[in-house]
């Protein structure tokens, strides 16, 4: 096959980000990447660097709303400085119940996407958004959606039946799981040799554990939305379901609309939960552990709580593979937060999982477990744009 420059987009609640890489022969060589950030405000920050660092556009725009992220994007793409890309790939978080698979997206497939919307309200509107921009500013051009749940459609039933009633299981309800494309890209960075019983933690603002049984998804935390599973910035995880009844009556008193009510809930347990619930601070590994340094008790607590979860379910997974090989820790708090591995794995020596003090003084990729650990703890950053550059290139027929 000849070369080909594939565009990787990639949308947040707050941010658009987006690379280039050309992909030919099997080689994978990153042009650019760049990002519009504070969607939203009047100090966005636009900018794109080359794959040496060099900022080749650096600004920051007024950015009051998604379409003037997006055009912003569109048109340094087709200012003739960068190539013309022969597809577009989707970071696409949740297509529900029926959209399983990497696919080319039609304006169907986004009206089905779209109609999931309330499965990942912080993601799948601008997502939805840039997939019908992207058409119409690319006409032509192939564009695909890659899924974050396509990764965990080998889960067994038993780990994504929700103990409901069958009317509402049959409605979609079920554990979908999410951050699929990070944990394929970690599967694909230990190939050849992917061990046969792995945990991997994505801990990012939004936090996830999965449990890989030779190279498939055998469980993982998230469930039906990405606000389910462990504690992460500003959501809350799994909670007992009295708690959702409580708040909701609360909320109730205020706003007997039941569908305005729906909505502070959703706002509740996904956006003001989590850390910044806990600590009434921040949402921010980074913003918590300045404020335990300056010993902040509650930060303190929220941190613990996330370590805590962390920890029960390695444990649990452990469990349910039958043994541990391997542990590895990825995104931005488990590449760069060292204090919070060495909490997580502080009481797992039980488990075979010992990390050294000196190995873990690290950020970025590296071997942390030490000499006498039963199981090898890694850290290594997630490749999430070229695993979706890789979909592409399959789905092109290439
Ligand atoms: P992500 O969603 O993967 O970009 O991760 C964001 C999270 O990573 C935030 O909680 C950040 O505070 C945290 N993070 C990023 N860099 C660092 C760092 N150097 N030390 C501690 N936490 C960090």
């Amino acid at each position: 096959m000849s070369s080909l420059p594939v565009l990787v987009l990639n949308s947040g609640s707050s941010s658009i980000k987006f690379s280039m890489y050309e992909a030919g022969n099997g080689e994978r060589t990153r042009l650019f990447e760049g990002a519009v950030d504070g969607i939203g405000t009047d100090l966005g920050k636009f900018w794109i660097k080359d794959a040496g660092g060099k900022k080749l556009v650096d600004q920051t725009p007024a950015v009051p709303s998604r379409s003037v992220a997006f055009k912003l994007v569109a048109d340094a793409l087709h200012s003739g400085r960068f190539p013309v890309p022969a597809a577009i790939g989707h970071r696409t978080v949740c297509g529900g119940p029926t959209v399983r698979e990497n696919q080319l997206i039609t304006p169907q497939l986004i009206d089905e996407i779209e109609s999931y919307e309330a499965l990942a309200p912080l993601h799948t509107p601008i997502a939805v958004y840039i997939m019908r921009e992207a058409l119409r500013l690319f006409p032509g051009i192939p564009n695909f959606a890659i899924l974050d749940t396509y990764f965990h459609r080998t889960m067994p039933e038993v780990a994504t039946r929700m103990p409901i009633p069958t009317e509402y299981a049959d409605m979609g309800v079920r554990r979908y799981g999410y951050h699929g494309i990070s944990y394929e890209s970690i599967i694909y960075q230990l190939q050849p040799h992917v061990p046969e019983k792995l945990i991997v933690a994505h801990l990012g603002n939004g936090a996830s554990i999965s449990a890989i049984l030779q190279g498939q998804c055998l469980d993982t935390s998230m469930g039906l939305t990405p606000t389910g599973g462990i504690i992460s910035g500003s959501r809350t995880g799994d909670i007992d379901p009295g708690v959702l009844i409580f708040i909701l009556k609360q909320i109730a008193k205020t706003t007997p609309n039941t569908d305005a009510a729906a909505e502070q809930l959703e706002t509740v347990v996904s956006k003001k939960s989590g850390l910044l619930g806990v600590s009434e601070l921040s949402n921010d590994m980074r913003d918590l552990r300045d404020a335990i340094a300056a010993g902040n008790a509650k930060a303190r607590l929220a941190v613990d709580k996330f370590c805590w979860t962390i920890a029960r379910w390695i444990g649990s997974y452990v469990a349910e593979l039958n043994g541990l090989d391997m542990l590895v820790f990825t995104g931005g708090i488990g590449e760069n937060d060292i204090a919070s591995r060495a909490e997580i794995c502080a009481g797992l020596g039980a488990l075979g999982i010992v990390i050294d003090a000196e190995r873990n003084n690290v950020r970025g990729a590296a071997v942390i477990s030490a000499e006498t650990s039963r199981v090898t703890v890694r850290v290594i950053p997630p490749l999430e744009d070229l695993i979706i550059v890789n979909h592409v290139v399959r789905l092109l027929g290439e």
